[in-house]
């Protein structure tokens, strides 16, 4: 690593800080950050509280109309700008990426690259046109515009499992449609999550004021929820919480938008190549150690094939090493925590329990769980109806398409889903009556794109949805102008 380079993260700047109108002391104290796969210390970063939240968001609402009035193309040059800075030193970023989330090398280098394409095209939308011609049908003679404005402040939350790019995704598209930011990283990536991206603005010249980053647990994120200078809140996580954030921002009459979970099925049809089938669930599985809202959720297999596909996971399963990314080799790191570990054992025990077969893996240690197979996982199982969030290949046989559809739609959840097969057309037929916000025919589940608008229907968001064509639907609202050359007389 050269010395320009290293002092990108230069931890003298932003150890025991919040990022609040710069780096400054939270009223919260500091908190350690630690690696889940040894417990080592990552960082220390500082804790904001309710009480900073609000100063946050007074000032984010004092800098944001200027912001707003600045040249669309300016705001498109530090987006860009902010998306040179992370790939130029992702030679610094990618190992404390790995160390504070537990991620392999691919899946940290995955995150710079992607964070960079949202922000690139969040930078290109931004020129997009802020004013629609609309026609008049009341013979008023008015010329009608709708004018797209910014909400105000929006209040990012996100989760540890992509602090980056789930931070970033929603950043840069309310800072591109003129909005300023207060951001709260999940606590336990706050580096990654936070600390990162504030350096990238600082470094591309966004004005001080439009984003703060107050990192901060549960109490700050419902504080965000009910703060006055707020206007919307871009939550990604967990149904439970979403639901909270919701129900919070419903109360107080925010716009809200949820990205939350799934429980995502890969059909594989009766002509699929079963070797591709098996690599595709594989990789949609167990990349970042099933820790991603799109995992591969649901391996649903013909009967006559349903054994052998689980049988060939269970082969990949074992030369798939597991540990310390930071240290070792290893196609799995660990969990985020132990309980995780603790609570997705107690979900293969249950399918056994109940009749599954576990092929490989299944037991914990610490924080690093094996890839692991379960097959003849059926309807009242919990590997069948909950999301795992962990690296358990979950394996379902069914009798004809109608059954193969009917068991994917089973979930509340809908945000993805995978038909593997060599008739194409007849693949995307069946793949149109899941329930779901992505669809890909012959891929796997884990896809997304920063133009494509990401998000899922049922218990997966709020029927919102993030990038792409949403920058604009959900984070600017209508204005709509009329204007008269003269105002003229009413009947009275
Ligand atoms: P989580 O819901 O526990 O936490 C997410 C964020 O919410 C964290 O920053 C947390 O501090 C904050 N939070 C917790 N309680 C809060 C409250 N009462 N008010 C406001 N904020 C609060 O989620 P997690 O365990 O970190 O992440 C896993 C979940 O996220 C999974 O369900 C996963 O599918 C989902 N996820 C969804 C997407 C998507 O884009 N749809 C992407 C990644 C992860």
């Amino acid at each position: 690593m050269d010395g320009s380079l290293a002092e990108f993260l230069d931890q003298s700047v932003w150890t025991g800080k919040v990022y609040i109108d710069g780096w400054n002391d939270g009223t919260g104290g500091t908190e350690a950050v630690t690696a889940p796969a040894d417990g080592a210390l990552v960082g220390t970063i500082g804790r904001a509280t309710a009480r900073d939240l609000a100063r946050a968001a007074a000032s984010a609402a004092a800098a944001q109309p200027a912001w707003e009035a600045t040249a669309p193309e300016e705001r498109a040059a530090i987006l860009n700008r902010a998306a040179d800075i992370l790939q130029a030193n992702a030679d610094e970023l990618i190992p404390w990426i790995i160390r504070e989330s537990g991620s392999i090398p691919p899946k940290a280098g995955i995150e710079i690259e992607h964070s960079a394409g949202f922000l690139r095209a969040a930078a290109e939308a931004a020129l997009e046109p802020r004013v629609l011609a609309l026609k008049s049908v009341d013979g008023r003679e008015a010329e009608e515009q709708l004018i797209r404005v910014a909400h105000g402040v929006v209040g990012v939350i996100s989760p540890f499992n992509f602090p980056l790019i789930l931070s970033i995704r929603a950043i840069a598209a309310a800072l591109a449609t003129g909005n300023a930011v207060v951001h709260k990283p999940d606590p336990r990536t706050p580096i990654s999550g936070g600390v990162m991206i504030a350096r990238a603005f600082e470094d591309a010249g966004l004005p001080s004021c439009l984003l703060h980053i107050v990192p901060g647990g549960a109490e700050v994120g419902a504080a965000m929820c009910a703060d006055p200078n707020i206007a919307m809140v871009s939550f990604t996580g967990s149904p439970e919480v979403g639901s909270k954030v919701g129900e919070a921002c419903g109360r107080n009459l925010k716009k809200v938008q949820l990205e939350l979970g799934g429980k995502n099925a890969l059909i594989v049809m009766d002509d699929a190549d079963l070797d591709i089938a098996a690599s595709n669930a594989a990789w949609g599985t167990w990349l970042h150690q099933g820790q991603i809202c799109m995992a591969t959720g649901l391996i649903l297999a013909p009967v006559a094939k349903a054994a052998m596909l689980a049988e060939m996971l269970a082969t990949k399963a074992h030369h798939l090493p597991v540990g310390n990314p930071a240290m070792d080799a290893c196609a799995l790191g660990p969990l985020i925590v132990e309980a995780e570990a603790k609570r997705i054992e107690a979900i293969v025990e249950d399918a056994v329990a109940k009749g599954a077969t576990l092929h490989v893996g299944g037991k914990a240690k610490g924080t690093m769980f094996p890839a692991t197979v379960l097959s003849g996982v059926k309807p009242g199982m919990r590997a069948f109806e909950e999301e795992i969030f962990g690296p358990v290949a979950v394996v379902v046989a069914y009798t004809d398409e109608a059954q193969a559809v009917e068991l994917a739609n089973m979930s509340d959840f809908g945000l993805v889903g995978s038909v593997i097969g060599s008739d194409v057309a007849r693949a995307k037929a069946l793949g149109m009556r899941l329930k779901v916000g992505h669809l890909h025919i012959n891929d796997q589940t884990v896809t997304a794109s920063p133009i494509a608008p990401f998000g899922g229907r049922g218990r997966s968001g709020n029927g919102s949805r993030i990038s792409g064509p949403a920058i604009w639907e959900e984070f600017t609202q209508y204005v709509w102008v009329t204007t008269k050359p003269a105002a003229t007389p009413y009947p009275f």
